[in-house]
């Protein structure tokens, strides 16, 4: 049995930011990992960037961001599903982060090209999330916190109304006077989330690690602590068909939509595939495949759309007739030549421009194509299999400002949670690139400078 001052629930950004803030203000510290070390960094270790507000050029970003344009944006995106207080924190704090994440290691670079537009609000990792998470392990060690790989937490001990140990799935007690839960979503536990959306979740991909089952988050909800967040929401893009079930990661998302025809497994067209530009709609194109039968979708684009998107990470289909393209993809032909060709003569002349609403849009054809609605006539024709992929979940832990969790009979004394595992609170639907991080930094750093002061 070992005795700490915090014990830290997860491996990811927002359990490090929190372990080396406790550890700083002189808190004996342990993290507890359920991955073993190669896998280290959940979700985290996936990422590219971060959301950042500045009223003027900050390192790397430049420019303003301010907060009123970035509390804009979220409820934009929430369509006012947020707290407004968490929200406001989560945004004027980051601006202090950036200067904090950079003493503690990460280094930032300009943005990337092809990567939805963001190098005015988005701060990139050199290196990505790996690059990060590897400074903040390298810190968090230095600080002499202890770091145990492979100890899946099963169990917080809140017996008593407060916390009082951690117990690992071999029953082992790691027993501390304060507890930070920052163990991410439910998203790779697949019964919870068919519980939630019903078996069509079986034909969804789950683009981060296969570490955040939500045991922790159960356990406590269990024990009374309160929720907040739909199961159902979470934040979910349209991802290669042919990605692995788990930990895909950046490199199968499809950002060929804009510049597709984009059909079920029916052939027919189902959304506006020019509704806006793709950062704007990116993040909703994991539910409309998730809604169509059997939760598959085939993006379709010819000869002209080539070099305009990322390429993805598996080679299209490639045909040199459109039904010779449904062949290849089991798509009846017949359909599909159809819905092509009804496409086709909507279409319009107009000047295409790629990136920015350029208003060329499809006539009378339901649903319209409402920008960059080229006809599809040069061969050879690329034919792209979409799935839902789950990038992380929103039912998640209510907290304060000061990061702690709301028990059944009112604040749990010793406990606090930051990242996915309370993001619901302030993302209740929908998601704006870049807050993840933003949310785990900035509620993490809270979590643990306040554990910390809890333990004197
Ligand atoms: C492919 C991909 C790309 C992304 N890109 C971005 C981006 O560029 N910018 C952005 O802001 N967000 C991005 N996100 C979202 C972002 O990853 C998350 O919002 C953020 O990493 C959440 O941090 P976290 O610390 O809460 O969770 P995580 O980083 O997922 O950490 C959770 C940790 O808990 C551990 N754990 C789980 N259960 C237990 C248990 N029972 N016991 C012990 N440990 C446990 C896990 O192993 C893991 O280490 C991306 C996500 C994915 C999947």
């Amino acid at each position: 049995m070992s005795q700490y001052d915090v014990v830290v629930i997860g491996g990811g950004n927002a359990a490090l930011c929190a372990a080396i803030e406790a550890a700083e203000a002189g808190a004996d510290v342990i993290i507890l990992e359920s991955a073993p070390q190669h896998m280290r960094g959940g979700n985290s270790r996936h990422t590219r960037n971060f959301r950042c507000m500045h009223q003027g050029p900050l390192s790397v970003l430049t420019d303003t961001y301010d907060e009123a344009e970035y509390y804009d944006d979220l409820l934009r995106v929430t369509k006012g599903q947020t707290d407004p207080e968490l929200a406001r924190l989560a945004i004027r704090e980051s601006e202090t982060c950036l200067p904090w994440m950079e003493r503690h290691g990460v280094i930032f670079q300009g943005s990337l090209s092809g990567t939805l537009s963001l190098d005015r609000t988005n701060a990139f990792f050199l290196g990505g999330g790996k690059a990060l998470v590897n400074a903040y392990y390298a810190c968090a060690e230095d600080l002499g916190v202890t770091i145990r790989y492979d100890s899946e937490v099963r169990h917080i001990d809140l017996s008593e109304g407060r916390f009082s140990a951690a117990v690992l799935t071999d029953g082992t007690r790691i027993e501390g006077r304060a507890v930070v839960l920052a163990s991410g979503g439910f998203q790779a536990d697949l019964d919870w989330l068919t519980r939630a959306w019903g078996p069509e979740a079986a034909n969804f991909l789950i683009r981060g690690t296969p570490y955040n089952r939500g045991v922790v988050l159960r356990d406590v909800l269990d024990q009374g602590a309160v929720s907040v967040g739909d199961p159902t929401q979470c934040h979910c893009v349209a991802i290669d068909g042919r990605a692995p079930k788990f930990d895909g990661g950046i490199v199968t998302r499809l950002d060929c939509v804009p510049y597709a025809l984009v059909v079920n497994r029916d052939a027919a067209r189902f959304y506006d595939e020019g509704e806006d530009v793709w950062p704007k709609r990116y993040a909703i194109w994991g539910r409309l495949v998730a809604a169509q039968p059997d939760q598959i979708a085939y993006a379709i684009t010819d000869q002209k759309a080539q070099g305009l998107f990322m390429p993805p990470v598996f080679a299209p289909v490639k045909a040199d007739t459109i039904e010779g393209l449904a062949q290849l993809l089991g798509l009846p032909g017949d359909a599909l030549r159809q819905t092509v060709a009804e496409y086709n003569s909507a279409c319009r002349d107009g000047s295409f421009t790629p990136g920015v609403l350029d208003g060329l849009a499809t006539d009378g054809l339901d649903p319209p194509k409402t920008n960059w609605a080229r006809p599809l006539d040069t061969p050879p024709y690329y034919g792209y299999m979409l799935r839902p992929g789950v990038t992380f979940t929103y039912l998640g832990l209510k907290v304060t400002e000061r990061a702690q969790v709301q028990g059944a009979h009112g604040l749990l004394p010793n406990v606090w949670a930051a990242g996915e595992i309370m993001a619901g609170s302030i993302l209740g639907q929908g998601y704006l690139a870049g807050f993840g991080m933003t949310i785990g930094t900035v509620f993490g750093r809270i979590a643990g400078q306040e554990a910390a002061a809890h333990v004197g």
